[in-house]
């Protein structure tokens, strides 16, 4: 079914086939070319991040953070339950033992507050993430983190151009404050390139050795730059670095970012102004933005009262052909998981589960397209 108004449209800013064709052209279409290098110096530059590496998604950002990071069968690794199966899979495919968080009563990220208490002497890492884009507690994970002697690992695939203020007031982009990162390019999120990612190494102990798994275990990249004379197989890896034809259509949307954060922006206000009054009149729980993160406008979401709720709205807005979706269903109670899971209830994430829905957010929403979803919501009584 195709609606008058759809959940997502990905945005082509019009420069992104140019830039292919260039990178076609000049006859280097393979990884680790003009393009690749021209997007990685822009995220490190822009963002102050450490090291970045194209990849060809998050998913493969975050395979490349296991490996690194030595994950081994019988490692524990704590993240939120309520997130994409990729954020878990990463580390489930090294062998390790995912430990779920709950998320916060007021947003749906995770609870940093119960970090501490499920660390045991197997924890080797947290991985943390930035659910719509809006910060976790870093100072609180970090404190606990260097406690403990823990990696910390961002999945910041929905986090790109946001932003933390830490306690000594100083703002830090999203990416920049975990030993690793790792950003997704999916069509789904605010800048694209079909399918594609990015891993930001901050500590550079893992620079090097991340070249070499990048480039399938080989010194390819050293060779390249002639560091050594001939290169070889040096170290496990895989193929985890994008062709130059996916870097120049990333490298479109990166001469744009501004324009389509503030685009974005300006749509995720008109939905918050315009919807406020009557969620908080029934009850309804809206994005909660906390004062030390920034809102980078990657979703627009409400929390209803149960699951017949939601389902009224979905059901309202589909009758004027606009399409509302849910998010995850919680990992810890899914058919993979579900039997390995210690058996702890974690009820908010189950509620948003159950009861979240995102609006309509994409460039090409218009303010008419807009105003109808908030009218037709407010439609509704509960
Ligand atoms: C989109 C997303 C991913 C996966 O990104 P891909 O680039 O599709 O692999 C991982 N984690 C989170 C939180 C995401 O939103």
């Amino acid at each position: 079914m195709t609606y008058k108004t759809p959940f997502n449209k990905p945005y082509l800013t019009g420069k992104e086939t140019h830039y292919m064709y260039d990178a076609v052209s000049t006859g280097k279409i393979s990884g680790n070319g003009k393009y690749t290098k021209m997007c990685q110096d822009f995220f490190e530059k822009q963002y102050g991040f450490g090291k970045c590496m194209l990849t060809t998604s998050c998913t493969d950002a975050l395979e490349m953070a296991a490996i690194l990071i030595d994950i081994k069968s019988g490692d524990e690794v704590i993240m939120p339950s309520y997130t994409f199966v990729s954020t878990a899979n990463a580390f489930i495919l090294r062998g390790a033992k995912v430990v779920f968080l709950d998320s916060r009563k007021d947003h749906p990220g995770m609870n940093e507050d119960e970090i501490e208490s499920l660390i045991t002497e197997k924890t080797k890492a947290i991985v943390l993430v930035h659910y719509a884009g809006v910060a976790c507690d870093m100072d609180k994970i970090m404190d606990v983190a260097n406690k403990h002697n823990l990696y910390v690992i961002e999945d910041a695939a929905q986090a790109v151009d946001s932003y933390y203020t830490n306690k000594h007031g100083e703002k830090k982009a999203l990416g920049s404050i975990g030993h690793l990162a790792a950003f997704s390019f999916h069509e789904t999120k605010n800048i694209i390139s079909g399918e594609g990612g990015m891993l930001v190494i901050n500590d550079s102990q893992f620079s090097d050795r991340a070249e070499i798994i990048w480039e399938k275990g080989t010194n390819r990249s050293s060779f390249f730059r002639g560091e050594v004379d001939k290169y070889g197989w040096v170290d496990m890896g895989s193929s985890f670095l994008p062709s130059e034809i996916i870097a120049s259509f990333l490298w479109a949307q990166l001469e744009n970012l501004k324009d389509i954060q503030n685009q974005r922006k300006k749509i995720w206000n008109l939905y918050y102004e315009g919807i406020s009054e009557w969620a908080n009149k029934n009850n309804i729980q809206l994005p909660y933005v906390p004062k030390f993160a920034t809102n980078n406008a990657h979703m627009f979401y409400l929390v209803f009262n149960s699951i017949k709720d939601r389902s009224k709205a979905i059901e309202k807005l589909k009758d004027s052909s606009i399409l509302s979706v849910f998010h995850y269903l919680s990992l810890h109670d899914s058919q993979y998981y579900k039997s390995k899971h210690d058996g702890r209830i974690l009820g908010e994430s189950d509620r948003y589960s159950n009861q979240l829905l995102r609006l309509p957010m994409y460039y090409e929403l218009s303010n008419d397209q807009v105003t109808e979803v908030i009218n037709r919501l407010k439609e509704l009584k509960y």
